[in-house]
Formats: structure tokens, sequence, C-alpha cells
């Protein structure tokens, strides 16, 4: 038992002493532009919650209405009888919301991923992924048994060298948004070479689905494709939507297909049926207060204009997602701890999470972030740059 304990221990000190230790932070407040930390009030930088749904009256509201009606837990699988009327009308209106045949709810997007992946392939097949694709994606990828390959990010041309060299069903699996680069996937692109190379394509649209596309629909949607160019399509609950969980969306085989292989969802509780309410709710707020979506691209382009007038090193985004990049870890992690002093918390994520030598300060924007506020968070950034 010794020899674990002190296994583990080593690796600790290892990881202290690359700094790329990592610290949980206990909030006491909902989320929103400004957080309570330690007795302080912090502006929040590093939330997914982009539209400013995860507090909104409205979701609590549903939530609280179903909790009286349903209880807070789901009490079992899907498959056993945890699967309960708020469940099946989100699965209903996620459906109808991505234009496919069938939605599945998952309890969280790692799970979704790692349980498609697992679904859809076998010995015999190759996966194709973009090497910056979402840790869930690469291992459920590597996983699965079939023949894992990964593409230089967003480069079309390597991926169709490799799509050509190889043989047997292809899976080739995105981000729609990277959600360590803020950047999308080319979609159209990808989609024509997969249409070429007879290759299924699937997307992870964590980052972009309730932001990107008419009434949220997604990043997919935005791109003008459908079903037939992206046959597999995920996204999570707990970004922009402001609740939790996950879904696949696809056809009605595929969907069959996950609910009765799927090991991450057959063997896992459902999540809380209030939470299904609460998300069925947001999905109609996504119509409802298309604002958000407006006053997100505004800040993003303040946050842009500004940051280049001040010459800080922004990566190519035009999601809520605005990286800086700083390199190194250590210093990554000390501009972090600069604006936390300052009272602005931002991430700083550092290698396995991104290449070693591309560290970076994880900004993201929210639609309940007002203007001021992203000016201060421009003033702060300036200040606690490098010298
Ligand atoms: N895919 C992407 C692209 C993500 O960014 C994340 C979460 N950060 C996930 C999947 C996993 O989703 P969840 O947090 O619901 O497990």
């Amino acid at each position: 038992m010794a020899a674990f304990e002190q296994r583990l221990g080593a690796a600790l000190a290892q990881r202290r002493e690359q700094q790329l230790y990592r610290q949980r932070l206990t909030l006491d407040s909902p989320q929103g532009p400004v957080v309570r930390l330690d007795g302080r009030d912090y502006l929040n930088f590093c939330s997914n919650d982009y539209l400013g749904l995860a507090a909104h009256p409205r979701l609590v509201a549903s939530f609280q209405r179903a909790a009286a009606e349903y209880g807070v837990g789901s009490g079992a699988s899907h498959l056993v009888c945890g699967h309960s009327r708020p469940h099946r009308q989100l699965e209903e209106a996620l459906a109808e919301h991505t234009g496919r045949a069938r939605a599945l709810l998952f309890s969280s997007g790692y799970a979704a991923n790692t349980g498609t992946l697992a679904t859809l392939l076998q010995p015999g097949d190759r996966v194709l992924q973009d090497r910056l694709n979402h840790a869930s994606l690469l291992d459920g990828g590597l996983h699965s048994g079939a023949r894992f390959r990964r593409f230089g990010h967003n480069d079309v041309a390597d991926l169709a060298r490799k799509l050509s060299a190889g043989e047997g069903p292809a899976l080739v699996v995105v981000d729609g948004v990277f959600s360590m680069d803020g950047d999308s996937a080319p979609l159209p692109e990808l989609a024509a070479l997969c249409r070429l190379h007879d290759a299924w394509l699937m997307v992870d649209d964590a980052h972009g689905f309730g932001v990107n596309g008419d009434n949220g629909a997604g990043t997919v949607a935005a791109a003008g494709l459908g079903e037939d160019e992206v046959p597999v399509l995920m996204a999570t609950l707990g970004k922009a939507l402001g609740t939790g969980g996950a879904f696949v969306a696809g056809s009605e085989t595929l969907i069959e297909a996950l609910v009765q292989q799927a090991r991450n969802y057959i063997y896992t509780t459902a999540i809380c049926p209030a939470l299904a309410a609460a998300t069925l709710t947001a999905l109609a707020l996504l119509r409802d207060e298309a604002w958000r979506r407006a006053q997100l691209g505004e800040l993003i382009q303040r946050f842009r204009r500004g940051a280049e007038q001040l010459q800080l090193p922004l990566m190519a985004s035009a999601s809520a997602i605005q990286p800086l990049l700083v390199g190194d870890a250590g210093t990554a992690l000390q501009m972090s701890q600069a604006l936390r002093d300052r009272g602005l918390l931002i991430s700083a994520i550092r290698p396995p999470t991104v290449p070693a030598g591309t560290s970076r300060l994880r900004i993201t924007l929210s639609a309940a972030h007002s203007e001021e506020q992203v000016d201060r968070l421009l003033e702060e950034l300036a200040r606690c740059r490098p010298q």
C-alpha cells in the first residue's frame, strides 16, 4: 500500500515543481459576472455561462417547480425507472431545436463523447480527430478499439492525406468551437471531404450550441449543415444553456443504438428531472431573449478592439473564448494570480490541457457582463502583462 501513497505523492510534488498544480476555488455565490470567493467579490471571466443563464430567475423557477413535482433525484438510470416527463420533453425539444430526428440526454459531455465513440466504433474502423479536440473525444477515440489518428489543428489537407492513406469505415471528429483556443472548425470543408471519402462526421458543439446560429441552434446549423453532412451532433448543457448534462442528436438508428448499447448511458443515473425542466426553459429563452447573443457578440468585438489597441497577445478567436497567449506556464500562473489580487478571476490554462509552451489566460465573456466590466478587464490585463 505504501507504494501507491509514495507514487502519488511524488507525482504531486512534480506537478508543483513544474507549476502545473491546480487549485479549486470554492464560490459562495451563483455564477454571474461577479462571484463571491473567500468573502470578496470578483469579476468572473472564467465561466462557460456564456449567455448568463445559470442563475436566470426563469430557470431557477422552473427548477423549483419541477423539484416540487418530481423531487430532486431521478432515482435510477434512464432504462430502469429514472426517465421522467421532463427528460422526455427536453429530448424532444432538443431534437426539434437541432433539426434532427431524435436527441438523447447524457449526464455529462464527457460521458456523451466517450459513450458515443465506444458505440459507433469497432476494430477495423478508423477514427480521425483534430489534435486540439476535447480530452473526452480523444479518450473516447483512444479506447474505442478503432485505429486512432490525429490530424493537424483545422488542417483539412492533412486530414485529406490521412483519409486517403487508410482503409475501413472512417469517423472524423472535431470540436465545433475549440475549448481552449476559441476558434471554429472549418465545417463546410470538413463535411465536403467526408462526403468525398464516405466518412461520417461527428461534431462536439459544447461551446457553440446556444450561442451560434439562429436561435442558438449551434455551429453546425450556422454553417448551413444538417444531419446529412453531420450525422453525429453532440453538445453540452452546462455552458451556454446554463444547467448541466449533455445530449447527442441524430437519426433514429443512431439514437436507438446509443440507448441500447452506450454503456455510459445505460449504467449511470439520469440527471435530476428538475435540471431537465430548467434546461427546457433555457431552450425557450434562446428564442425569447435573443438579445443575449447579440450582447455577447458586441462584448466580444469590444474586447478584441481594446486588446488590439493595447497590443495584448490575442489568439485568433471570434467566440466567447478569448485566450491570451502567454507561453510559459509559470508566467501564466503569475498573471492569473496578479489579476486575482486585483479582483478578477481568470484561469491560467497549462499543459497537459494545452501543448507545452502555449500556456494561456483563458478569458471567457458572457452576455451578463457589462461594457464597463469588459473595459476594466482590458485595463487590468494591460497592467498585469509581463514587463
Ligand atoms: N466537450 C467539450 C468541447 C468541452 O469543452 C467539455 C467540457 N469542458 C466537454 C465536452 C465535457 O462536457 P461536460 O463538462 O458536460 O462533461
